[in-house]
């Protein structure tokens, strides 16, 4: 059956989310926000996929290839999420839209597709490329700190509209268009810059990572 049948019938709809970043590198605060994500949505998969980043701004000696081999050794056999290279494949800005319109080429009309964001970049979603066509292709799930609502500002209250539901199934009952702000139980306190400061300065980075992944910095002489 190919994606597309699935989508015909209900029980058989796929759900996919896609969780962007820089990946510069992969660490347990993405890995394990992306498993409780699928978990809270009862999704198929999760999609990382890290963004083409202009070679000037990405850390002295770490590709875009070396952040794709990091992010495949630290999912090793995790179910459900999935490295996706799909933006490093394509020359440019790597636009959120543009890689929800080729998920969605791929999985058909029928399959809920989400795309997850922090907090705080969703305070920004009103300033980035093409913000209502992101709603016409997916949904938007905001990935909350349980004390951590404000008010929106009012270019981004404009956007969301009535958008906003209050819970998956009533999300998922259309394939595209809402919003969902979720908490999920573990905000770990890492981050991809305090890492690379770590490395430079021949810190340990031991248990903020994925070993396979510690291994392949190691390997590669990679953020000395
Ligand atoms: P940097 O420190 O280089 O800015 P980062 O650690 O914030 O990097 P990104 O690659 O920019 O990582 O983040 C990708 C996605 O993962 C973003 O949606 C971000 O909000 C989320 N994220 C980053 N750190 C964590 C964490 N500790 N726990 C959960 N989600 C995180």
């Amino acid at each position: 059956m190919s994606v597309a049948d699935q989508g015909a019938s209900e029980s058989a709809v796929l759900r996919v989310a896609m969780l962007g970043g820089t990946f510069d590198p992969v660490h347990l605060g993405h890995l394990r926000s992306a498993v409780e994500l699928r978990e809270a949505l009862a999704l198929d998969r999760v999609h990382l996929i890290p963004a083409h980043v202009p070679p000037h701004r990405t850390a002295p000696g770490v590709s875009g290839e070396q952040r794709l081999a990091m992010l495949e050794a630290g999912i090793g056999d995790t179910p459900g999420l999935v490295a996706d290279a799909r933006e490093l494949r394509r020359e440019g800005p790597s636009y959120s839209a543009d890689t929800l319109a080729s998920l969605r080429e791929e999985l058909g009309e029928q399959a809920r597709i989400v795309m997850a964001v922090g907090h705080d970049a969703f305070l920004k979603l009103a300033s980035w490329h093409q913000p209502e066509r992101l709603f016409a292709l997916a949904h938007v799930v905001v990935i909350e700190r349980p004390d951590h609502r404000s008010a929106l500002p009012a270019a981004l209250a404009n956007l969301v509209g009535e958008r906003e539901v209050g819970t998956s199934r009533e999300l998922f009952a259309t394939p595209c268009g809402g919003l969902l702000r979720l908490s999920l139980p573990s905000r770990m306190a890492i981050s991809a810059t305090d890492i690379r400061q770590r490395l430079a300065t021949g810190r340990s980075v031991r248990y903020l990572l994925p070993e396979a992944v510690e291994r392949h910095i190691r390997t590669h002489g990679l953020y000395r």
